[in-house]
């Protein structure tokens, strides 16, 4: 079963929809486009957020 993590539930207005196969591999293609389409360091994202991209994660 596929992850899947949709940037819109973390209140971006955006449609990019980011899948893995486990969620160690979503957090790092996450942070990936955050970093690229959304100018946040990957470094500084505090544990705040991350708690709440976890619970944005979503089982296909
Ligand atoms: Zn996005």
């Amino acid at each position: 079963m596929a992850k899947v993590l949709r940037c819109r539930d973390l209140g971006m207005d955006c449609p990019k929809e980011i899948r893995a196969q486990t969620e160690d591999e979503l957090l790092k293609l996450a942070a990936e486009h955050a970093e690229k389409d959304h100018g946040f360091s990957a470094a500084m994202i505090p544990p705040s957020i991350l708690a709440m991209v976890k619970s944005a994660i979503k089982d296909e």
